[in-house]
Protein backbone atom coordinates (compact mmCIF):
# COMPACT_ATOMS: atom_id res chain seq x y z
CA UNK A 1 0.00 0.00 0.00
CA UNK A 2 2.53 2.38 0.28
CA UNK A 3 4.56 1.68 -2.83
CA UNK A 4 0.99 2.18 -4.34
CA UNK A 5 0.38 5.30 -2.21
CA UNK A 6 2.99 7.29 -3.57
CA UNK A 7 2.93 5.66 -7.51
CA UNK A 8 -0.57 6.48 -7.66
CA UNK A 9 -1.26 9.30 -5.09
CA UNK A 10 -4.72 11.23 -6.80
CA UNK A 11 -6.25 8.08 -7.00
CA UNK A 12 -8.19 7.58 -4.33
CA UNK A 13 -10.76 5.40 -5.29
CA UNK A 14 -8.73 3.12 -6.39
CA UNK A 15 -6.68 2.82 -3.30
CA UNK A 16 -9.43 2.35 -1.54
CA UNK A 17 -10.54 -0.71 -3.27
CA UNK A 18 -7.18 -2.24 -3.49
CA UNK A 19 -6.84 -1.58 0.65
CA UNK A 20 -10.02 -3.23 1.50
CA UNK A 21 -9.17 -5.56 -0.24
CA UNK A 22 -5.83 -6.45 1.15
CA UNK A 23 -6.91 -5.82 4.48
CA UNK A 24 -9.24 -8.67 4.47
CA UNK A 25 -7.31 -11.30 3.07
CA UNK A 26 -4.53 -10.49 4.66
CA UNK A 27 -4.49 -13.85 6.94
CA UNK A 28 -5.08 -16.01 4.02
CA UNK A 29 -2.43 -14.83 2.12
CA UNK A 30 0.16 -14.92 4.82
CA UNK A 31 -0.92 -18.62 4.90
CA UNK A 32 -0.11 -19.43 1.50
CA UNK A 33 3.60 -18.68 0.86
CA UNK A 34 3.80 -19.49 -2.65
CA UNK A 35 2.06 -16.47 -3.52
CA UNK A 36 4.24 -14.57 -1.64
CA UNK A 37 7.26 -15.79 -3.92
CA UNK A 38 4.71 -15.33 -6.93
CA UNK A 39 4.53 -11.80 -5.83
CA UNK A 40 0.89 -12.33 -6.72
CA UNK A 41 -0.22 -8.77 -4.85
CA UNK A 42 2.23 -7.01 -6.45
CA UNK A 43 1.24 -8.41 -10.02
CA UNK A 44 -2.83 -8.31 -8.85
CA UNK A 45 -2.77 -4.98 -7.85
CA UNK A 46 -1.33 -3.36 -11.70
CA UNK A 47 -4.08 -3.62 -15.06
CA UNK A 48 -2.56 -5.70 -17.63
CA UNK A 49 -3.16 -2.97 -19.80
CA UNK A 50 -5.25 0.66 -20.21
CA UNK A 51 -6.26 2.32 -23.44
CA UNK A 52 -6.99 5.77 -22.98
CA UNK A 53 -8.52 7.69 -26.00
CA UNK A 54 -9.71 10.92 -27.62
CA UNK A 55 -13.93 10.59 -28.76
CA UNK A 56 -14.51 14.16 -30.93
CA UNK A 57 -18.07 13.84 -32.16
CA UNK A 58 -20.69 16.72 -33.31
CA UNK A 59 -23.33 18.35 -31.19
CA UNK A 60 -27.38 18.97 -32.30
CA UNK A 61 -25.85 22.43 -32.82
CA UNK A 62 -22.79 21.14 -35.07
CA UNK A 63 -20.46 22.19 -32.11
CA UNK A 64 -17.74 19.48 -31.98
CA UNK A 65 -17.31 17.74 -28.39
CA UNK A 66 -14.15 16.47 -27.10
CA UNK A 67 -13.89 13.89 -24.33
CA UNK A 68 -11.55 11.24 -23.07
CA UNK A 69 -12.26 7.25 -23.20
CA UNK A 70 -10.43 4.48 -21.35
CA UNK A 71 -10.86 0.53 -21.31
CA UNK A 72 -8.81 -0.55 -17.98
CA UNK A 73 -8.18 -4.56 -19.18
CA UNK A 74 -7.42 -5.76 -15.60
CA UNK A 75 -6.86 -9.25 -15.53
CA UNK A 76 -7.57 -12.39 -17.67
CA UNK A 77 -6.53 -15.20 -15.62
CA UNK A 78 -9.88 -16.59 -15.25
CA UNK A 79 -11.67 -15.60 -18.45
CA UNK A 80 -11.37 -13.15 -21.46
CA UNK A 81 -11.46 -9.24 -19.76
CA UNK A 82 -15.56 -8.42 -18.53
CA UNK A 83 -17.00 -5.44 -17.28
CA UNK A 84 -18.96 -2.51 -17.99
CA UNK A 85 -18.81 0.54 -19.61
CA UNK A 86 -19.45 3.99 -17.83
CA UNK A 87 -20.40 7.33 -18.76
CA UNK A 88 -20.80 9.98 -16.49
CA UNK A 89 -18.99 13.23 -16.14
CA UNK A 90 -17.18 12.34 -12.50
CA UNK A 91 -15.02 9.11 -14.52
CA UNK A 92 -11.43 9.39 -14.46
CA UNK A 93 -8.89 6.62 -14.38
CA UNK A 94 -8.99 6.27 -10.35
CA UNK A 95 -12.63 5.38 -10.83
CA UNK A 96 -12.10 2.78 -13.47
CA UNK A 97 -9.02 1.19 -12.14
CA UNK A 98 -11.41 0.99 -8.80
CA UNK A 99 -14.41 -0.90 -10.68
CA UNK A 100 -12.04 -2.82 -11.96
CA UNK A 101 -10.00 -3.99 -9.88
CA UNK A 102 -13.94 -4.90 -7.92
CA UNK A 103 -14.83 -7.05 -11.08
CA UNK A 104 -12.23 -9.48 -10.99
CA UNK A 105 -13.04 -10.32 -7.49
CA UNK A 106 -16.81 -9.93 -8.59
CA UNK A 107 -16.40 -12.32 -11.57
CA UNK A 108 -14.61 -14.74 -9.93
CA UNK A 109 -17.45 -15.20 -7.39
CA UNK A 110 -19.72 -15.79 -10.09
CA UNK A 111 -18.10 -19.34 -10.67
CA UNK A 112 -17.89 -18.15 -14.23
CA UNK A 113 -14.39 -17.71 -16.92
CA UNK A 114 -14.27 -13.80 -16.82
CA UNK A 115 -11.30 -12.02 -15.97
CA UNK A 116 -11.89 -8.14 -14.57
CA UNK A 117 -12.15 -4.90 -16.72
CA UNK A 118 -13.70 -1.54 -17.11
CA UNK A 119 -14.09 1.56 -19.33
CA UNK A 120 -16.03 4.22 -19.99
CA UNK A 121 -15.84 8.07 -20.64
CA UNK A 122 -16.31 11.53 -18.62
CA UNK A 123 -19.11 11.99 -21.72
CA UNK A 124 -22.14 13.42 -20.00
CA UNK A 125 -25.56 11.71 -20.87
CA UNK A 126 -27.66 14.16 -19.19
CA UNK A 127 -30.24 16.43 -21.22
CA UNK A 128 -28.22 14.83 -24.37
CA UNK A 129 -30.49 14.07 -27.05
CA UNK A 130 -30.63 10.43 -28.32
CA UNK A 131 -28.79 11.39 -31.60
CA UNK A 132 -26.07 13.12 -29.33
CA UNK A 133 -25.71 9.58 -27.47
CA UNK A 134 -25.43 7.66 -30.87
CA UNK A 135 -23.00 9.76 -32.33
CA UNK A 136 -20.91 9.93 -29.15
CA UNK A 137 -21.14 5.84 -28.85
CA UNK A 138 -20.24 5.54 -32.39
CA UNK A 139 -17.02 7.50 -32.16
CA UNK A 140 -16.07 6.20 -28.77
CA UNK A 141 -16.57 2.43 -30.57
CA UNK A 142 -14.33 3.47 -33.74
CA UNK A 143 -11.59 3.91 -31.22
CA UNK A 144 -12.04 0.66 -29.34
CA UNK A 145 -13.12 -1.61 -31.54
CA UNK A 146 -9.80 -3.23 -32.20
CA UNK A 147 -9.19 -3.94 -28.13
CA UNK A 148 -11.91 -5.71 -27.83
CA UNK A 149 -13.55 -9.11 -29.30
CA UNK A 150 -15.92 -11.92 -27.58
CA UNK A 151 -12.83 -14.27 -26.75
CA UNK A 152 -10.68 -11.16 -25.65
CA UNK A 153 -12.85 -8.09 -24.06
CA UNK A 154 -16.51 -7.95 -23.43
CA UNK A 155 -17.39 -4.78 -22.61
CA UNK A 156 -21.51 -4.06 -21.05
CA UNK A 157 -23.21 -1.15 -19.40
CA UNK A 158 -22.76 0.34 -16.28
CA UNK A 159 -23.89 4.24 -15.11
CA UNK A 160 -25.18 5.84 -18.24
CA UNK A 161 -25.01 2.87 -20.57
CA UNK A 162 -27.72 0.73 -20.71
CA UNK A 163 -29.65 -1.20 -23.27
CA UNK A 164 -29.97 1.86 -26.03
CA UNK A 165 -25.75 2.70 -25.80
CA UNK A 166 -24.88 -0.82 -26.43
CA UNK A 167 -27.26 -0.68 -29.30
CA UNK A 168 -25.75 2.20 -30.93
CA UNK A 169 -21.82 0.99 -29.45
CA UNK A 170 -23.00 -2.69 -31.16
CA UNK A 171 -23.99 -1.27 -34.67
CA UNK A 172 -21.08 0.19 -34.86
CA UNK A 173 -18.72 -2.44 -33.58
CA UNK A 174 -20.30 -4.35 -36.24
CA UNK A 175 -19.87 -2.06 -39.08
CA UNK A 176 -15.82 -2.08 -38.48
CA UNK A 177 -15.39 -5.76 -37.28
CA UNK A 178 -17.70 -7.12 -40.30
CA UNK A 179 -18.84 -9.86 -37.91
CA UNK A 180 -21.96 -10.47 -35.60
CA UNK A 181 -21.11 -11.70 -32.53
CA UNK A 182 -21.17 -11.73 -28.90
CA UNK A 183 -18.49 -8.77 -28.20
CA UNK A 184 -20.99 -6.92 -25.59
CA UNK A 185 -23.18 -8.09 -23.46
CA UNK A 186 -26.84 -5.99 -22.35
CA UNK A 187 -27.95 -6.70 -26.08
CA UNK A 188 -31.20 -6.16 -27.39
CA UNK A 189 -33.36 -9.81 -27.52
CA UNK A 190 -33.87 -10.06 -30.77
CA UNK A 191 -29.98 -9.60 -31.68
CA UNK A 192 -28.21 -11.78 -29.45
CA UNK A 193 -29.14 -10.28 -25.57
CA UNK A 194 -30.24 -12.73 -22.77
CA UNK A 195 -33.44 -12.72 -21.53
CA UNK A 196 -33.59 -11.41 -17.69
CA UNK A 197 -30.41 -9.68 -18.30
CA UNK A 198 -32.00 -6.04 -17.63
CA UNK A 199 -33.42 -6.95 -13.89
CA UNK A 200 -30.44 -8.97 -13.18
CA UNK A 201 -28.04 -6.97 -11.25
CA UNK A 202 -31.58 -5.68 -8.95
CA UNK A 203 -32.93 -9.46 -9.28
CA UNK A 204 -29.40 -11.06 -8.11
CA UNK A 205 -29.46 -8.49 -5.30
CA UNK A 206 -32.37 -9.16 -3.59
CA UNK A 207 -32.05 -13.01 -4.02
CA UNK A 208 -28.79 -12.35 -2.60
CA UNK A 209 -30.98 -10.43 0.65
CA UNK A 210 -32.77 -13.39 0.68
CA UNK A 211 -29.97 -15.26 1.71
CA UNK A 212 -28.71 -13.13 4.18
CA UNK A 213 -31.89 -13.21 6.02
CA UNK A 214 -32.75 -16.93 5.70
CA UNK A 215 -29.38 -17.20 7.28
CA UNK A 216 -30.73 -15.54 10.21
CA UNK A 217 -34.39 -17.12 10.45
CA UNK A 218 -36.31 -13.92 8.60
CA UNK A 219 -37.45 -13.29 5.34
CA UNK A 220 -37.75 -10.12 3.07
CA UNK A 221 -41.44 -10.11 3.17
CA UNK A 222 -43.17 -7.07 4.98
CA UNK A 223 -39.74 -5.10 5.22
CA UNK A 224 -38.98 -2.09 4.68
CA UNK A 225 -36.78 -1.46 1.93
CA UNK A 226 -34.73 1.95 1.59
CA UNK A 227 -33.32 1.90 -2.25
CA UNK A 228 -31.11 4.29 -3.33
CA UNK A 229 -31.13 5.66 -7.16
CA UNK A 230 -33.49 5.43 -9.43
CA UNK A 231 -31.95 3.77 -12.91
CA UNK A 232 -31.47 0.41 -14.09
CA UNK A 233 -30.23 -1.19 -10.54
CA UNK A 234 -32.39 -0.05 -8.37
CA UNK A 235 -35.42 -0.47 -11.04
CA UNK A 236 -34.50 -3.79 -10.88
CA UNK A 237 -33.82 -4.26 -6.93
CA UNK A 238 -37.56 -2.63 -6.69
CA UNK A 239 -39.43 -4.60 -8.43
CA UNK A 240 -37.90 -7.92 -6.48
CA UNK A 241 -38.48 -6.62 -3.64
CA UNK A 242 -42.04 -5.76 -4.28
CA UNK A 243 -42.63 -9.17 -5.85
CA UNK A 244 -41.54 -11.05 -3.11
CA UNK A 245 -43.25 -8.98 -0.65
CA UNK A 246 -41.26 -5.68 1.02
CA UNK A 247 -42.00 -2.14 0.99
CA UNK A 248 -39.71 -0.24 -1.38
CA UNK A 249 -39.97 3.07 0.72
CA UNK A 250 -37.57 5.08 -0.92
CA UNK A 251 -35.73 5.73 -3.86
CA UNK A 252 -33.28 8.43 -4.67
CA UNK A 253 -31.54 10.92 -7.16
CA UNK A 254 -28.71 13.35 -6.89
CA UNK A 255 -31.64 15.84 -6.32
CA UNK A 256 -32.84 14.41 -3.30
CA UNK A 257 -34.83 11.50 -2.30
CA UNK A 258 -38.86 10.42 -2.42
CA UNK A 259 -40.43 8.92 0.57
CA UNK A 260 -42.86 6.60 -0.81
CA UNK A 261 -45.04 4.95 2.63
CA UNK A 262 -47.37 2.84 0.79
CA UNK A 263 -44.26 1.31 -1.38
CA UNK A 264 -43.74 0.44 -5.21
CA UNK A 265 -46.94 -1.01 -7.71
CA UNK A 266 -46.19 -1.82 -11.45
CA UNK A 267 -47.07 1.10 -12.27
CA UNK A 268 -44.64 2.71 -10.22
CA UNK A 269 -41.69 0.65 -10.93
CA UNK A 270 -42.97 1.49 -15.15
CA UNK A 271 -42.05 5.25 -14.51
CA UNK A 272 -39.01 4.51 -12.99
CA UNK A 273 -38.03 3.25 -16.35
CA UNK A 274 -39.31 6.56 -17.58
CA UNK A 275 -37.73 8.56 -15.75
CA UNK A 276 -34.09 7.50 -16.49
CA UNK A 277 -34.81 7.42 -20.37
CA UNK A 278 -35.44 11.18 -19.46
CA UNK A 279 -31.56 11.75 -19.56
CA UNK A 280 -32.48 14.61 -17.10
CA UNK A 281 -31.41 12.73 -13.78
CA UNK A 282 -33.76 13.77 -11.27
CA UNK A 283 -36.36 11.91 -9.11
CA UNK A 284 -38.77 14.70 -8.26
CA UNK A 285 -41.23 14.19 -10.55
CA UNK A 286 -42.12 10.93 -9.38
CA UNK A 287 -43.53 13.16 -6.44
CA UNK A 288 -45.56 14.68 -9.01
CA UNK A 289 -47.05 11.72 -10.44
CA UNK A 290 -47.80 9.35 -7.60
CA UNK A 291 -49.34 11.64 -4.84
CA UNK A 292 -48.51 9.18 -2.07
CA UNK A 293 -45.23 10.07 -2.12
CA UNK A 294 -43.26 13.32 -1.13
CA UNK A 295 -39.95 14.43 -2.46
CA UNK A 296 -37.55 15.65 -0.27
CA UNK A 297 -34.77 17.80 -1.44
CA UNK A 298 -31.27 17.05 -0.73
CA UNK A 299 -31.86 14.49 1.34
CA UNK A 300 -30.67 10.94 0.98
CA UNK A 301 -32.56 7.95 1.30
CA UNK A 302 -30.49 7.15 4.45
CA UNK A 303 -32.66 9.31 6.37
CA UNK A 304 -35.69 7.69 6.24
CA UNK A 305 -36.44 4.80 8.50
CA UNK A 306 -35.82 1.57 6.99
CA UNK A 307 -34.95 -2.10 7.71
CA UNK A 308 -32.71 -2.99 5.05
CA UNK A 309 -30.81 0.04 3.19
CA UNK A 310 -29.78 -0.88 -0.34
CA UNK A 311 -27.58 1.14 -1.44
CA UNK A 312 -28.01 1.43 -6.08
CA UNK A 313 -25.70 4.95 -7.07
CA UNK A 314 -22.46 5.37 -6.77
CA UNK A 315 -19.50 4.41 -4.69
CA UNK A 316 -18.95 6.23 -1.40
CA UNK A 317 -22.98 6.89 -1.47
CA UNK A 318 -22.94 6.05 1.90
CA UNK A 319 -20.83 7.05 4.52
CA UNK A 320 -20.37 7.36 8.27
CA UNK A 321 -22.90 9.79 9.39
CA UNK A 322 -25.46 8.08 6.84
CA UNK A 323 -24.59 4.46 8.75
CA UNK A 324 -25.23 6.06 11.90
CA UNK A 325 -28.38 7.84 11.10
CA UNK A 326 -29.84 4.18 9.50
CA UNK A 327 -28.41 2.56 12.45
CA UNK A 328 -30.03 4.72 15.12
CA UNK A 329 -33.17 4.21 13.47
CA UNK A 330 -32.83 0.37 13.76
CA UNK A 331 -31.59 -0.73 10.05
CA UNK A 332 -30.55 -4.31 10.33
CA UNK A 333 -28.84 -5.05 7.31
CA UNK A 334 -27.38 -2.69 4.36
CA UNK A 335 -26.51 -5.07 1.59
CA UNK A 336 -24.43 -2.53 -0.97
CA UNK A 337 -25.92 -2.88 -4.92
CA UNK A 338 -23.45 -0.25 -5.97
CA UNK A 339 -19.69 -0.85 -6.95
CA UNK A 340 -18.24 -0.06 -3.21
CA UNK A 341 -21.44 1.93 -2.33
CA UNK A 342 -20.62 2.80 1.34
CA UNK A 343 -17.07 4.26 2.63
CA UNK A 344 -14.39 1.72 5.14
CA UNK A 345 -15.82 4.06 7.76
CA UNK A 346 -19.26 3.23 7.25
CA UNK A 347 -18.62 -0.54 7.12
CA UNK A 348 -16.82 -0.17 9.69
CA UNK A 349 -20.19 1.22 11.94
CA UNK A 350 -21.92 -1.55 10.30
CA UNK A 351 -19.83 -4.09 11.18
CA UNK A 352 -19.02 -2.55 14.97
CA UNK A 353 -23.05 -2.47 15.49
CA UNK A 354 -22.75 -6.49 14.42
CA UNK A 355 -25.61 -5.75 11.64
CA UNK A 356 -25.81 -8.10 8.29
CA UNK A 357 -23.44 -6.04 5.64
CA UNK A 358 -22.74 -7.42 2.40
CA UNK A 359 -20.04 -5.72 -0.20
CA UNK A 360 -21.38 -4.97 -3.77
CA UNK A 361 -19.16 -7.67 -5.56
CA UNK A 362 -21.37 -10.19 -4.16
CA UNK A 363 -24.47 -8.30 -4.08
CA UNK A 364 -24.39 -7.15 -7.31
CA UNK A 365 -22.54 -10.28 -9.11
CA UNK A 366 -25.64 -11.04 -10.99
CA UNK A 367 -25.27 -8.42 -13.16
CA UNK A 368 -21.98 -9.43 -14.58
CA UNK A 369 -22.95 -13.25 -14.21
CA UNK A 370 -26.05 -12.74 -16.45
CA UNK A 371 -24.04 -11.40 -18.61
CA UNK A 372 -21.80 -14.38 -18.74
CA UNK A 373 -24.72 -16.61 -19.32
CA UNK A 374 -25.32 -14.12 -22.43
CA UNK A 375 -22.07 -15.27 -23.85
CA UNK A 376 -22.43 -18.42 -23.61
CA UNK A 377 -25.82 -18.78 -25.11
CA UNK A 378 -24.07 -16.25 -28.27
CA UNK A 379 -21.61 -18.73 -28.33
CA UNK A 380 -23.96 -21.76 -28.85
CA UNK A 381 -26.45 -19.46 -31.03
CA UNK A 382 -29.23 -20.36 -29.08
CA UNK A 383 -31.14 -18.26 -26.48
CA UNK A 384 -32.51 -19.79 -22.92
CA UNK A 385 -36.20 -18.86 -21.33
CA UNK A 386 -36.52 -16.45 -19.28
CA UNK A 387 -37.20 -19.08 -16.42
CA UNK A 388 -34.11 -21.17 -17.89
CA UNK A 389 -31.65 -17.59 -17.10
CA UNK A 390 -33.55 -16.83 -13.44
CA UNK A 391 -32.83 -20.76 -12.42
CA UNK A 392 -28.91 -20.53 -13.27
CA UNK A 393 -28.84 -16.97 -11.73
CA UNK A 394 -30.59 -17.90 -8.45
CA UNK A 395 -28.01 -21.27 -8.51
CA UNK A 396 -25.33 -18.51 -8.93
CA UNK A 397 -26.30 -15.85 -6.07
CA UNK A 398 -26.69 -18.99 -3.92
CA UNK A 399 -23.49 -20.23 -4.43
CA UNK A 400 -22.05 -17.03 -3.86
CA UNK A 401 -24.05 -16.37 -0.29
CA UNK A 402 -22.06 -19.85 0.67
CA UNK A 403 -18.97 -19.09 -0.62
CA UNK A 404 -19.24 -15.88 1.74
CA UNK A 405 -20.31 -17.71 4.54
CA UNK A 406 -17.40 -20.40 3.95
CA UNK A 407 -14.75 -18.08 4.11
CA UNK A 408 -16.38 -14.89 6.03
CA UNK A 409 -17.75 -16.54 9.01
CA UNK A 410 -16.36 -16.11 12.77
CA UNK A 411 -15.31 -17.57 15.71
CA UNK A 412 -18.61 -16.23 17.47
CA UNK A 413 -20.81 -17.33 14.29
CA UNK A 414 -21.19 -13.42 12.83
CA UNK A 415 -20.87 -13.61 9.16
CA UNK A 416 -17.95 -11.14 7.66
CA UNK A 417 -19.35 -10.93 3.96
CA UNK A 418 -16.70 -8.56 2.73
CA UNK A 419 -13.76 -11.24 3.72
CA UNK A 420 -15.52 -13.76 3.08
CA UNK A 421 -16.28 -12.21 -1.08
CA UNK A 422 -12.38 -11.18 -1.00
CA UNK A 423 -11.07 -14.48 0.01
CA UNK A 424 -13.52 -16.39 -2.07
CA UNK A 425 -12.75 -14.34 -5.27
CA UNK A 426 -8.87 -13.88 -4.46
CA UNK A 427 -8.43 -17.53 -3.65
CA UNK A 428 -9.57 -18.66 -7.60
CA UNK A 429 -7.77 -15.76 -9.55
CA UNK A 430 -4.44 -16.06 -7.01
CA UNK A 431 -4.41 -19.93 -7.99
CA UNK A 432 -5.04 -19.73 -11.92
CA UNK A 433 -2.39 -16.33 -11.65
CA UNK A 434 -0.53 -19.48 -10.21
CA UNK A 435 -0.78 -22.21 -12.39
CA UNK A 436 -0.14 -20.09 -15.64
CA UNK A 437 3.23 -18.73 -14.52
CA UNK A 438 4.86 -15.51 -15.06
CA UNK A 439 3.57 -13.33 -17.29
N1 LIG B 1 -21.37 -2.93 -14.80
C1 LIG B 1 -21.84 -4.14 -14.23
C2 LIG B 1 -20.98 -4.49 -13.03
O1 LIG B 1 -20.52 -3.60 -12.33
C3 LIG B 1 -22.03 -5.26 -15.24
C4 LIG B 1 -20.79 -5.67 -15.99
C5 LIG B 1 -21.01 -6.69 -17.09
O2 LIG B 1 -22.14 -7.16 -17.26
O3 LIG B 1 -20.02 -7.00 -17.76
O4 LIG B 1 -20.76 -5.62 -12.70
Amino acid sequence: MTRLRSKYSGEKEYLQAVQEVLETIEDVYNRHPEFEEARIIERLVEPDRIFTFKVTWVDDNGDIQTNTGYRVQFNSAIGPYKGGLRFHPSVNLSILKFLGFEQIFKNALTTLPMGGGKGGSDFNPKGKSDSEIMRFCQAFMLELWRNIGPDTDVPAGDVGVGGREIGFLFGMYKKLAREHTGVLTGKGITWGGSLIRPEATGYGAVYFVQHMLHLQGKDIRGMKVAVSGFGNVAWGAAKKATQLGAHVIAISGPDGVIYNPEGMNDEKIDYMLELRRSNNDVVAPFADRFHDATFCPGKKAWSIKCDIAMPCAYQNELNGDDARELLANGTWCCAEVSNMGCTPDAIAEFQKARIMFAPGKAVNAGGVATSGLEMTQNAMHISWSAEEVDKKLHGIMDNIHKACVQYGTQPDGYVNYLKGANVAGFMKVATAMLEQGVI
